[in-house]
């Protein structure tokens, strides 16, 4: 048997990860089988590459993926990516800039054939990285948002909505990016904390010589205020209502609203009401009727309703209005003002909220459903407290603007005619229903990227079709996501779901933390602080870099991921393939072919009439169990962080800190024991079952070199995942092969706080009380090799003395050399002296009254507990000494 001296993740993670693919380990069935796991991908963006947080979201995805795979679930993981409209539409846009071309000269259609022409180069790149970094979907099932059967989906929701009234157009506030011509949603507009100003103008009462003053951060908006807004409740301005005031620079009457959009706490109580450029006032204006003035357009221009600004860039006619203002003596003062201002997540414009004709979906009657499922309980989120998130989004939702000023995309399936009407079709109307004219033409917007992205978990199993997969894998089991795209994504799915399904998208939602840096910093390209998955993988190994986000992963926290972490998760793998080595070094060295036995599952309790089953092999299926147990349930509650703990113990501190380590002696050629094989295998086979969903690579390189009988499966992917087994626990192993590492350690701490030289041989004797004098005769061959000391065995108890130390069943006494005794003895003396000083120090502080009044009391008595410490340790030395001395 041939392994490799080092381990070398590179040499074959990319071999096993298209052999997967090409092997189709990952296809789930499309018939129906008892118990069925289905998972749709959050379809990453087309545009981009994954980055570390992608990396994150699979490997959890695919842990659970892969174990229900291995318990035999029919389990589907749906693979996919999103058109992600304006993001694709701006890389492309950016592609031909470079070229000297705007999109508008190119045309439509042009323009859409460049964006697939860079999909089809660029959008693989995902599903390479994917495959390479293990991701194990379905890919057959492979669906992309814009793809035919997707498109078809959308058209038949936006229809069947419109047609139930719950899609409408009208005129709204918008989010309005004047540079790239087009609304945006929340999601796409950044906030950035700037240092601005507060202008308070003066606007005279009508008919009197009083005024009201009202501030705001976009001077230039006055003109298009079409009222002034106080609280009813305002006692100072009890006597303006009924009143008009004055509209400075545009000679206009405007009327004093009462409001509670006025808040007399802030400021001077009194606020202008621009219902076409702010979506408060928006919504004022509609309790008020107030008309709506549009004073800036779509290209960020001052509109002919601007009087003598028209026609200026919004912010030079601030700078206009203000002077303006200053000399007609209508500004009462300039502040400083901290605020936030929206920008365009694409281009950094800063945002106009700007009243636009536009397409809406009627968000409540929807929501109404969406909240009901989650209250019930039908879909649970994990950890508990984004529910109430959730609910408070829902309970608050407003309708949902979902055309784009774009090209790339789902264009509205809505066909304007010249007499006025519109309408909405499943196909291209040939005439129109009121007129019969022919000449119609469709809506130029498309439809906003998360409207397709609601549909997707059953857009993608064929609907509106009634397919044998989505009777199969709808609802699906579980989604796994990030917080930020709760309310985008995860609550529409829901709402599109109950709708269009009559039944939820999914049971469980399962949302993951964000990774952070070593100092816990946010990862950001302007930080410089990212971590390229795939360079990290190449460095590291895909399993390594699996491993430390997984130990990381706590429910509710977020992943700290740093060189030093993804270095010692390599050292693990490292551990197992030194493992895998010295069993198969080993074996060869025997004349054994690593041939699995028959039956996997099952541990050789009759090894033979020859053979005598090893205590340390009963011993080590005894702690698979146990960690098996532990590891499903991990799993099973997505606590991702707890199983790779538990597979990184059983691996180091037991399967090869302890199993490995008395089977060597076994192994040594001149033993004279009885080396069985089979146990061996078969216990380093099922661990390494329990491991491959967390490191599949490594697993399956390891799995394939074991020859097995014909009958398993052709990959570890598919082989069973290790079951608890009641009747597994050998708690008299546990026992004797515990007391063994009890002696042990002990023995090693005893030479290590003796400084004793790590190579010198020692007698010693073991006062052993119950049967540890039996357990520890038994493996006394085991102690003198792997503790460095010869016992021999006496019933009673120990006399006290420097080099013994006791637990429950037995007291252990080394018989130290004198040269090394006179050297202890100084320590020892040294080390008293130093205990001395710490405790009369201790004892002086705390007779000091002006000390013990002043100090906290946590402190106090934290110095009392120390000085018990250091009186305890003191007179353990002093029998050490003692028992030197003798
Ligand atoms: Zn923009
Ligand atoms: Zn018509």
């Amino acid at each position: 048997m041939q392994i490799e001296k080092v381990y070398e993740p590179n040499r074959f993670e990319p071999h096993w990860a298209q052999w997967w693919i090409d092997s189709e380990i990952f296809r789930a069935s499309n018939k129906a089988q008892p118990r069925v796991f289905s998972l749709v991908i959050p379809p990453p963006n087309v545009t981009g590459s994954l980055h570390i947080g992608h990396m994150l979201e699979h490997t959890e995805i695919d842990v659970t993926i892969r174990w229900h795979r291995m318990r035999c679930d029919n389990t589907l993981w749906l693979p996919g990516m999103d058109h992600a409209g304006i993001a694709t539409q701006m890389v492309v846009e950016r592609q031909l800039a470079a070229e000297g071309i705007d999109r508008r000269e190119l045309g439509r259609e042009k323009f859409i054939e460049r964006v697939w022409e860079w999909k089809a180069e660029f959008g693989d790149r995902i599903k390479r990285q994917m495959i390479r970094l293990g991701a194990s979907c379905d890919w057959s099932r492979e669906r992309f948002t814009l793809d035919p059967g997707l498109s078809r989906a959308v058209r038949e929701v936006f229809v069947r909505l419109y047609e139930k009234g719950l899609i409408y157009r009208g005129e709204y506030m918008v989010n309005w990016c004047p540079r790239c011509r087009t609304a945006l949603s929340d999601l796409e507009v950044k906030t950035h904390e700037t240092q601005g100003h507060l202008w308070l103008i003066r606007y005279p009462v009508t008919g009197t010589d009083r005024s009201v003053v009202v501030a705001t951060t976009r001077p230039e908006t006055m003109l298009g205020d079409t009222a002034v807004a106080v609280n009813p409740d305002d006692a100072r301005y009890f006597d303006l209502h009924g009143r008009t005031v004055e509209l400075p620079l545009m000679d206009r009457q405007l009327p004093v609203i009462l409001d509670e959009l006025a808040d007399p706490t802030f400021g001077t109580g009194a606020v202008k009401v621009t219902p076409a450029h702010d979506p408060n006032d928006f919504e004022a204006g509609k309790r008020h009727h107030l008309p709506r003035i549009k004073v800036i357009d779509e290209n960020g221009h001052m509109t002919a309703e601007a009087g003598p600004y028209a026609g200026l860039d919004r912010f030079e006619a601030r700078r206009r209005v203000v002077a303006d203002l200053e000399r007609l003596g209508f500004l009462e003062k300039i502040e400083p003002y901290d605020l936030g201002v929206g920008k365009c997540e694409r281009c950094g414009t800063v945002v106009e909220p700007l009243l636009s004709t536009q397409w809406f979906v009627r968000a409540k009657p929807l929501a109404q459903k969406a909240i009901a499922v989650v209250e019930s309980g039908r879909i649970q989120f994990i950890p508990e407290n984004w529910t109430k998130t959730y609910f408070e989004w829902m309970y608050n939702i407003r309708d949902w603007c979902i055309s784009r000023q774009l090209w790339w995309g789902h264009r509205i399936p809505a066909w304007h005619c010249e007499c006025g009407e519109i309408l909405v079709a499943r196909e291209t109307p040939e005439r129109c229903t009121r007129c019969g004219s022919s000449r119609l033409t469709q809506d130029p917007d498309v439809l906003d990227t998360w409207f397709s992205a609601a549909l997707w978990p059953f857009s993608t199993l064929g609907w509106p079709d009634d397919t044998p997969e989505l009777q199969l894998f709808y609802p699906t089991s579980l989604l796994i996501t990030g917080f930020d795209i709760l309310f985008f994504w995860v609550a529409r799915m829901i709402m599109m779901g109950c709708e269009f399904m009559g039944e939820i998208p999914f049971r469980q939602v399962y949302i993951h933390g964000l990774v952070r840096d070593a100092e816990r910093q946010k990862m950001s390209k302007t930080r410089g602080n990212t971590i390229d998955p795939l360079v990290v993988t190449e460095k590291f190994g895909t399993d390594a870099v699996r491993l430390a986000l997984l130990l990381g992963a706590a429910p509710g926290t977020d992943i700290v991921l740093s060189e030093d972490r993804m270095e010692s998760a390599r050292g693990f793998a490292n551990k197992i393939w030194n493992a895998a080595r010295l069993l198969f070094v080993n074996m060869e060295r025997s004349g054994v072919e690593p041939w699995l036995p028959r039956h996997l599952e099952t541990f050789r309790s009759e090894a033979g009439p020859s053979i005598e089953v090893a205590v340390e092999d009963r011993w080590i299926f005894s702690r698979l169990n146990t960690c098996a147990e532990q590891v499903n349930r991990a799993i099973e509650n997505y606590r991702y962080h707890e199983a790779a703990e538990l597979l990184w113990h059983f691996f180091w501190h037991e399967f090869c800190d302890w199993y490995l380590e008395l089977k060597k002696l076994r192994f040594a050629p001149d033993s004279g024991l009885n080396a069985d094989w089979r146990n061996v295998l078969a216990a380093f086979e099922t661990a390494l079952r329990l491991l491959h969903p967390v490191m599949p690579f490594l697993t399956e390189e390891l799995w394939q070199r074991l020859k097995g009988n014909a009958a398993r499966p052709v990959s570890i992917a598919l082989a069973d995942y290790p079951q608890y087994r009641g009747q597994s626990t050998d708690f008299a192993a546990e026992r004797e092969i515990g007391l063994l590492q009890e002696i042990v350690t002990l023995a090693r701490t005893l030479r290590i706080d003796m400084k004793l030289d790590p190579k010198l041989q020692l007698q010693g004797t073991l006062y052993a009380r119950g049967d540890a004098q039996d357990i520890g005769r038994r493996h006394v061959d085991a102690i003198r090799k792997l503790a460095g000391v010869s016992l021999e065995f006496r019933p009673e108890n120990a006399p006290a003395g420097a080099a013994s130390r006791s637990a429950a069943q037995f007291d252990l006494v080394l018989d130290v050399p004198k040269t090394q005794m006179d050297a202890q003895l100084r320590r020892l003396e040294k080390e008293r002296e130093q205990l001395e000083k710490n405790i009369a120090n201790l004892h002086r502080q705390l007779s000091d009254e002006t000390f013990l009044s002043r100090a906290p009391a946590e402190v106090v008595a934290s110095l009392r507990v120390k000085l018990a410490e250091y009186k305890a340790q003191l007179s353990r030395i002093r029998a050490s000494i003692d028992g030197m001395s003798e």
